[in-house]
């Protein structure tokens, strides 16, 4: 497919180069000079602007990777009267935004496209860089499933798993609903290791019982945040990433707004949101999120009980 690539950095790169090496005719850009020259260097093709990379490749689908959803909005429809993505591409050109991004952003991003004349998905992913260089992602799509069907061959050659989830917007809302249930059960990892260690009981016992009882997770058996059993978690590695908690922090922030807009109780997910931010305020933004178990060990003996807990029988 002719395709253009907007929005080259840590992920978008490596996604791009798997679209061009499995024959698409790619065309990127990316505003910064940097994340140009690193893809050039890559082998693909980079235009002069967004705008130009459309044109250049006569593109039927407009893929964006980029880091919020103001970006998407303002390249879909242009920045203070300029013209826009959706100005330049042919009409019903199929965007695929593959951005994490607000539900409702997503949702503007799709009346804006649509009400230029072209189609619209949702396509945020889980996988993280690696995922991106061994096109093996996840991709959860909002939008028409026709639309989708369109575009299945490109995603899969992106990723191992694509999974349609509904009306515009829905493939963001499972985003952040899965990384909602990563960031509490990461923390619920991390308190039970810091709560054994106070009880004297081993890492390694400790993980021996949970892998394989009814506290198994991937926040505990892949991602474990103690060092020893899980040899290739970032625990191993002084907490590097991994997935870094500024974008565990970001995840968490539009869980609290779609949280907020749908009106629920979702009270571990907003204590989580706060828990990341704090993190992420810290020395957490560039770590693994598993690191957070530094956090809560050095909260210890500082736990503000509540009256409920203080006069919990015993
Ligand atoms: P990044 O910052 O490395 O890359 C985003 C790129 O978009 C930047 O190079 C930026 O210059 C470019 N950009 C922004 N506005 C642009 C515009 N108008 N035109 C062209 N280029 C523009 O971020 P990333 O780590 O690649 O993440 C991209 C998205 O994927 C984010 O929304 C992130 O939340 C999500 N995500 C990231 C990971 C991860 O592990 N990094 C995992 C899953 C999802």
């Amino acid at each position: 497919m002719r395709v253009a690539f907007l929005g080259l950095g840590h992920m978008g790169r490596p996604m791009a180069v798997n679209l061009h090496r499995a024959g698409h005719r790619v065309v990127g850009f990316d505003v910064a000079d940097r994340a140009r020259d690193t893809a050039r260097a890559a082998g693909l093709e980079i235009a002069d602007s967004s705008l130009a990379a459309v044109r250049e490749a006569h593109a039927e689908v407009v893929v964006t990777m980029f880091q919020n959803g103001a970006q998407v909005v303002e390249a879909y429809a242009g920045a203070d009267g300029e013209e826009g993505l959706c100005d330049v591409a042919a009409p019903g050109t199929l965007f695929v935004d593959c951005s994490t991004i607000a539900v409702d952003e997503a949702q503007h991003a799709h009346a804006v496209a649509t009400s230029g004349g072209h189609r619209a998905l949702d396509a945020p992913v889980s996988g993280g860089v690696v995922g991106a260089e061994a096109g093996t992602l996840t991709f959860m799509v909002g939008g028409a499933a026709s639309d989708l069907e369109e575009v299945r061959a490109l995603l899969e050659t992106m990723g191992r798993r694509i999974v349609h989830c509904g009306a515009p917007g829905l493939g963001q809302a499972a985003k952040v609903c899965n990384n909602m249930i990563l960031a509490v059960s990461q923390i619920a990892v991390a308190e039970a290791f810091v709560l054994g260690e106070s009880l004297g009981l081993g890492h390694a016992e400790l993980y021996e019982v949970a892998a394989h009882a009814s506290g198994q997770c991937w926040a505990l058996t892949v991602n474990c945040p103690v060092p020893g059993p899980v040899p290739s978690s970032p625990a191993n590695r002084d907490f590097a990433p991994g997935f870094a908690g500024a974008l565990m922090d970001k995840d968490l922030t539009l869980a609290a707004r779609a949280i907020q807009d749908a009106g629920i109780s979702a009270r571990l997910g907003l204590t989580a949101h706060e828990m990341y931010r704090r993190y992420a305020e810290g020395d957490g933004a560039g770590r693994d999120f598993s690191g957070i178990i530094e956090s809560i060990r050095g909260n210890a003996g500082g736990y503000e009980s509540t009256d409920d807990a203080r006069g919990a029988p015993r």
